[in-house]
């Protein structure tokens, strides 16, 4: 594993086998059922106390999620806001989430109903490298609390992080074998994974995950997919100019762009295009960037070199077929072997990669636009649908407007932290950027399987005592009849 910073050598990570994974899964399948019949709230206690842990011992693992990722102290920080909000939602909500519910029952009167949520059993969880702490916890919180125990298979790269938080789980009372993490590489640990646990909670590229997708529809399995974006941002023309620029430099350069939620468009209404590009040019330009392991830092390296080859391949692409670099373009090898400045690009057209395909890099094009529907319709022009962003002072026509852009999040004067940080309500991908999305009732349902239990009083839902089958056709045409208009019953 090397560190992004130097280059330099940065620890060795055991690589797990097939055997590892098949272990893992075993111990996780014997811990769940005593793990699932602890009271909801005992579970809960554990992500409250893992919480104020990692409140406290933020500094500890800030430092690995740099010296992992090589993201700026700040970007780094996102995680551990993150994974609190999270832990406290499911830890305080679970309960709420999970209840039992009554329905309405087949008969009016005669049939008691109720829907169940029972955990599925051992949910795998395969995470990349972009956001160590909080993919890793994040969706491992929700299927514990719904009483499955989990398998993490975090990315070679970054699973320091993932061992450190599962060690502070541990720490808070979480009980061994209820989680476990399998260190190795992806297309060896996670086939095993995915041949064995209940439910594969996928997030990363599109390609890895069209894999994943296919191995648990062969084990008639559910998963979730997070995968990538070629997310949007429009910026309408009574937007506050300065608040929008202050939002693309968020939204753009955050993690170094390796934000699947980051943004890799803009769209800027004709009226204001020349003020925006210019200030955004002028702010990209002059943020600071370094290898620090403190908060002076506004952008940190890429993380690995394919990554940064990505990065080159996109904007050289570009370049040579006619667009422009306004700011950026370069690495920055004075600074460490990884960085790549904040790069801006103006007459991106089809037929680019830049235009369509997500470069998950400090890369962004900005379009000028006439009008409101050509930027609905600009924005909606892509295979992706993860997340999108509206500016405008308007925040009512801003949400009309953020309610047609096909994206499973959409933030109206915010990149991607309004959406993101509203953890009562799902967040995912439309279209090609995921399926099954976290956050919200959601987010933990899907480890759960429904279950309805219904018990049925005094008459069968038969012909019976005497009643031949013709007359209980009658009497059920007349029933289904009444029940027609009035509404209380049906
Ligand atoms: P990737 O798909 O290559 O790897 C993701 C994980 O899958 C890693 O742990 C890897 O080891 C593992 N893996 C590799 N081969 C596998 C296989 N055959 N079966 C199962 N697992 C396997 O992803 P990446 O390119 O390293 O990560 C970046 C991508 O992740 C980007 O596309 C980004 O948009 C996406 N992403 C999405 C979200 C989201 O929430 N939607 C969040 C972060 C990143």
């Amino acid at each position: 594993m090397i560190a992004p910073f130097t280059g330099a050598e940065l620890a060795c990570i055991p690589a797990g086998q097939e055997c590892d994974a098949a272990a893992a899964v075993a111990a996780a399948r014997a811990a769940q059922p005593g793990w699932a019949a602890l009271p909801l709230a005992e579970r809960g206690r554990v992500f409250l106390r893992f919480h104020d842990l990692l409140l406290d011992r933020q500094g500890e693992v800030l430092d690995l999620i740099q010296q992992e990722t090589g993201k700026a102290r700040r970007h780094a920080f996102e995680e551990i806001l993150d994974t609190a909000v999270v832990a406290r939602y499911y830890a305080r909500h679970s309960a709420r989430l999970l209840r039992r519910r009554r329905r309405k029952g087949a008969l009016p009167l005669l049939t008691k109903t109720w829907e169940l949520r029972a955990p599925v059993g051992v949910a795998g969880v395969i995470v990349p490298w972009n956001f160590p702490l909080n993919l890793a916890i994040t969706d491992a919180i929700p299927a514990l609390m719904a009483g499955n125990t989990a398998v993490l298979k975090p990315d070679p790269q970054t699973s320091l992080t993932a061992l450190w938080a599962l060690d502070l789980l541990r720490e808070a009372g979480l009980p061994a074998d209820v989680m476990a993490v399998i260190t190795g590489e992806g297309p060896l640990l996670g086939p095993a994974l995915g041949a064995r646990v209940d439910y594969l909670m996928f997030t990363g590229s599109a390609r890895v995950g069209r894999m994943v997708a296919r191995q648990a529809a062969d084990r008639l399995i559910g998963c979730s997919l997070e995968l990538g974006g070629k997310n949007p941002m429009v910026v309408l023309a009574d937007a506050v100019l300065e608040d929008a620029v202050d939002g693309a430099i968020r939204g753009c350069f955050a993690g170094a762009g390796q934000v699947c939620i980051s943004m890799e468009r803009i769209y800027v209404a004709d009226a204001i295009f020349r003020p925006f590009l210019a200030r955004f040019v002028e702010r990209a330009r002059n943020l600071k960037l370094g290898a620090a392991m403190d908060y002076s830092v506004e952008m940190g390296s890429l993380t690995n070199a394919r990554q940064l080859a990505t990065v080159e391949d996109h904007v050289n692409d570009a370049v040579a077929k006619g667009a422009l670099v306004q700011t950026g373009g370069r690495r920055r090898p004075d600074l460490g072997p990884l960085f790549y400045e904040p790069t801006i690009l103006t007459g991106v057209r089809e037929g680019m990669k830049l235009y369509a395909e997500e470069t998950f890099g400090p890369v962004v094009s900005v379009y000028s636009i006439a009008t409101e529907e050509e930027a609905l319709r600009l924005a909606n022009d892509t295979p992706y649908g993860l997340n999108a962003s509206v500016w405008t002072r308007d925040t009512r026509r801003g949400a009309r407007f953020a309610a047609r852009i096909r994206a499973g999040s959409v933030n109206v004067n915010e990149a991607y932290a309004a959406a993101w940080g509203s953890v009562d309500s799902p967040v995912g991908g439309m279209k090609e950027s995921g399926l099954r999305p976290r956050h919200g009732a959601e987010g933990i349902l899907r480890f759960t399987e429904s279950q309805t239990v219904a018990v049925q009083r005094l008459i069968p839902i038969a012909p019976s005592h005497g009643i031949s089958a013709g007359a209980f056709a009658r009497v059920m045409t007349v029933l289904l009849r009444l029940l027609r208009y009035i509404r209380i019953l049906g």
